[in-house]
């Protein structure tokens, strides 16, 4: 739970003049990151990227953690409307192409963006799942971002001891079974311990596609 070195990855994008931003999905986990950044520098934008499909209890953490914290958070919308993500039966995209739905939802307000900003952060965790346990802390996209990972090899018990030590709020809906909260079609309660296994179930899907390989490839590192 040692930040310093946090603190240092930060300092030193600034001082090459870096412009930074994070996003967050606002689940209790979340709560982590934005914590540790609260304490290392609140001008850096954090990016909510509102589907349309959250759980009322997500956007109401949301609001109570950034005020809490005092962060800046932003919200992102997807640019196209429901009422074209549909087919003629009028079945949403979810329930048919759950990529593409992530893709439209998901990726493309975040790809809006990219090009104002040289580092994104966010706080995926190797533990996380299969996907996830070979990224690396900092990667250089074929975007010219780099993602920084800065809690990459935070366990699972690391997080509930800062959760408990700074006693930050917790996702209401946690109690009720929810181990990973996204969206309200995508995300089950469940019984397992891998919290991941509340998201997209009975799917083979286990990413949304903001992490996946065409926003987060590494052209520095042999694989
Ligand atoms: S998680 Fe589900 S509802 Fe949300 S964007 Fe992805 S497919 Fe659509």
């Amino acid at each position: 739970m040692e930040i310093q070195h946090i603190v240092n990855k930060l300092a030193q994008y600034r001082r090459e003049g870096k412009r930074m931003f994070a996003t967050s999905s606002f689940q209790t986990q979340s709560a982590v990151l934005l914590h540790v950044l609260s304490r290392i520098d609140k001008t850096i934008p954090v990016y909510f990227v509102n589907t349309g499909f959250h759980f009322p209890e997500t956007l109401i953490y949301k609001d109570l953690i950034s005020q809490k914290l005092g962060i800046h958070v932003i919200s992102l919308f997807p640019p196209v409307p429901k009422s074209m993500q549909t087919r003629f039966s009028g079945d949403l995209m979810f329930t048919h192409d759950p990529d593409y739905c992530c893709y439209l939802n998901k990726v493309q307000p975040i790809e809006s963006i990219l090009g104002q900003y040289d580092v994104w952060i966010n706080g995926v965790r190797a533990e996380q799942n299969q996907y996830r346990k070979h990224f690396r802390e900092e990667v250089q996209t074929k975007q010219q971002i780099i993602r920084y990972h800065p809690l990459l090899k935070w366990t699972d018990e690391e997080m509930r001891q800062y959760i408990s030590l700074y006693q930050l709020p917790v996702h209401p809906l946690e109690e009720r079974g929810y181990k990973s909260i996204g969206c309200e079609p995508c995300t089950r309660p469940v019984n397992g311990t891998n919290a991941r296994d509340s998201r997209w179930v009975g799917m083979k899907k286990t990413e949304c596609g903001l992490h996946m390989t065409d926003i987060c490839t590494d052209t520095t590192s042999k694989k």
